[in-house]
């Protein structure tokens, strides 16, 4: 999610001695300091850091677009699926995302409310990644998109067991309201 974090991939080789001009800072590098495209079997004109300060620099101009906003979604998603060892799409996740936001019109799949973009980490309403089915994982079908709050409370349930421990928050409102005076008044009285 955090696109200071990024970190360049290594895709350079080490073993080169030769030296070049960086298209960008026009400072003199050694190779290693370049990617090699391996496809095209070339080393790329920008060095690698020109080329992280570009990408860095295109999410913070772009990061309150739908398209970016997503990639970066589907890129955090990926990272702690792979270290929670939980099941995910390898590819096009980022615009099923997208797609899903553009059909959805933006309104969370368990509340009905319209979501927001933006403060992943402050806005109760922020639009999250969520699995339908926990155990399926992060995959087309079982995907879908939710606000932040309502994410944070379901966790590792099932739609049915959140709806369940719902239900029972209701019905433990009384006792709750009385637990509620009877704290109020001890206060009253240490007060
Ligand atoms: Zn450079």
């Amino acid at each position: 999610m955090n696109y200071k974090g990024y970190k360049p991939r290594k895709l350079t080789r080490q073993n080169s001695s030769e030296n070049r001009i960086c298209s960008k800072c026009k400072k003199e590098k050694p190779l290693r300091c370049f990617y090699y495209h391996r496809s095209r079997r070339v080393y790329m004109s920008s060095c690698t850091e020109c080329n992280s300060n570009r990408i860095v620099k295109y999410y913070q101009d772009n990061r309150r677009s739908p398209k970016v906003v997503f990639q970066l979604r589907s890129a955090h998603v990926r990272r702690t699926a792979k270290i929670n060892k939980i099941p995910f799409d390898k590819s096009g996740l980022g615009k099923h995302l997208l797609e899903l936001w553009q059909k959805g019109k933006g309104i969370c799949f368990y509340t009905g409310l319209q979501m927001s973009l933006t403060g992943y980490h402050t806005n109760p309403m922020a639009v999250t990644v969520d699995r339908l089915i926990p155990k399926n994982g992060y995959v087309k079908g079982n995907i879908i998109l939710c606000c932040s709050i309502v994410n944070r409370m379901k966790q590792n349930l099932t739609y049915n067991e959140l709806l369940s421990m719902c239900k029972t928050l209701l019905s433990h409102k009384k006792n709750v309201k009385k637990s509620l005076t009877i704290l109020k008044n001890s206060v009253n009285v240490v007060a």
